[in-house]
């Protein structure tokens, strides 16, 4: 059977795509391939959970526009699916004065990005998290939490409904584009479709090499390693806590989390992962670093940030260092509070220079369009990100390296 478009990866990004697509073309056939059994395997399944209000980006760009999108087209789309959000807000807590005019930086930019805040001093935020403590900070109230995977279980139900095929445990090994689409082929099946969409997270650069496109980035692998805290201090905020992020490493600064579930995570760091989805701390792949190893942008990424990488790896090791990043808002913490918890995997693109790409990157040729670069907040802006692909799909290309920001 010939398809109209097939989605490679099983993650929000593709799942997204598959229901926008549908939603425009019904009856179209579209069919969904996925290499693991289930569905949110890899970066959607291991996340925060965090529905970004869309503080940090800057004014006026892609990313700020698409996350503020985002967030209430989710809290939509749970509020029609019955999927449970809570949003409790989160306070952004500024600890020293470098991050007091940090902080002062944020909140211009989250007044910019038109999304309400309130700021807190340093009385008025014990007043409203007893337990945290800091000099100022800012309360965003948009801020949710919600299970992705119970996003994506809903958006799989509405592809199928709308008749479109998803297959999980479907590795595809091969990807040709001709004149008349594109083939691809997963051990001894093949599919034969108009157009193709790739969101294949973490293996997204391989699958754009293998699709013939002359790519100069590569995924390189950052582990967010968690804790969730003893069911006693499960309780012990209410919000989402936050350190005000160094605006260079925008992703880095562990966090507390109230979870859809009730638990309450710390984290996550960002280490330098050996292996692209190997989850146990231990877990190594030698063709994973060798492909690493062996590309000039991870060594210029080391060299630019060997300082918070070695205080990272320092956190990593040492469960009293990684604490103490935490009691400098939340003071009350003990190492016993601390149990352990899956660790996430990012998919990070870095460029051949050493440039850490922190925007959405999408290549695209006639017939298909791969996401190469998709981070958080990713998940918060599935639905209008998803949009957007499916818009370009549809132009077709305009020739290779379509960067967004
Ligand atoms: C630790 C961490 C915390 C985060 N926290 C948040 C947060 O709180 N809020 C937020 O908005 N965002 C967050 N993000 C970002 C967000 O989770 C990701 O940006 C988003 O999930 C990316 O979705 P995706 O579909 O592109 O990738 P993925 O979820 O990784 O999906 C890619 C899929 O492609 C499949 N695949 C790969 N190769 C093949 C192949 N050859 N054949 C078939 N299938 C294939 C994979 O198995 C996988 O299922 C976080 C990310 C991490 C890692």
């Amino acid at each position: 059977m010939t398809y109209d478009l097939c989605i490679i990866g099983g993650g929000i990004l593709g799942l997204a795509t598959g229901r926008e697509w549908l939603r425009l073309h019904p009856g179209s056939r579209v069919a969904l391939l996925e290499k693991e059994l289930s569905l949110a395997h890899h970066q959607t399944g291991h996340n925060s959970g965090v529905i970004h209000a869309g503080i940090y980006y800057k004014p006026g760009s892609l990313k700020a526009d698409l996350c503020r999108r985002g967030a209430e087209a989710t809290k939509a789309f749970c509020a029609e699916r019955g999927i449970p959000v809570r949003t409790p807000g989160k306070l952004v807590v500024a600890t020293n004065a470098r991050e007091v005019s940090r902080l002062e930086a944020l909140a211009a930019n989250a007044a910019q990005n038109g999304i309400a805040f309130e700021h807190l001093d340093a009385a008025a935020l014990r007043a409203r998290e007893p337990a945290v403590s800091g000099l100022a900070a800012i309360f965003v109230p948009a801020s949710g939490i919600v299970d992705y995977r119970a996003v994506c279980r809903a958006m799989a139900e509405e592809i199928s409904a709308a008749g479109g095929t998803i297959e999980t445990g479907t590795r595809v090994e091969e990807i040709a584009e001709g004149d008349a689409g594109v083939t691809l082929r997963a051990g001894q099946r093949s599919w034969m479709a108009a157009r193709l969409i790739v969101c294949a997270g973490l293996q997204s650069d391989r699958l754009a090499r293998r699709a013939g496109l002359a790519i100069t980035h590569q995924i390189i692998p950052f582990r967010g390693e968690y804790y969730r805290l003893r069911p006693e201090k499960s309780g012990i905020v209410s919000h989402l806590i936050y350190p005000v992020p160094d605006p260079e490493l925008p992703f880095l600064g562990i966090h507390l989390t109230p979870m859809i579930d009730g638990e309450l995570t710390v984290g996550p760091n960002a280490v330098l992962g050996l292996s692209r989805e190997g989850y146990p701390r231990l877990a190594v792949s030698l063709p994973d670093m060798a492909e690493y190893l062996g590309f000039a942008g991870f060594w210029r990424v080391m060299r630019q940030h060997l300082r918070s990488g070695i205080g990272e790896m320092r956190r990593s090791l040492s469960k009293s260092l990684y604490l103490a990043e935490c009691r400098k808002y939340c003071p009350g913490l003990t190492e016993a509070d601390l149990l352990p918890q899956e660790a996430g995997i990012r998919a990070q693109a870095v460029m051949a220079d050493g440039t850490l790409v922190h925007d959405f990157l999408f290549l695209s040729t006639a017939r298909m369009l791969h996401v190469c670069n998709a981070p958080s907040p990713a998940a918060t802006s599935a639905i209008p990100i998803a949009e957007m692909i499916v818009r370009r799909a549809l132009e077709g290309a305009t020739g290779q390296g379509a960067a967004t920001k």
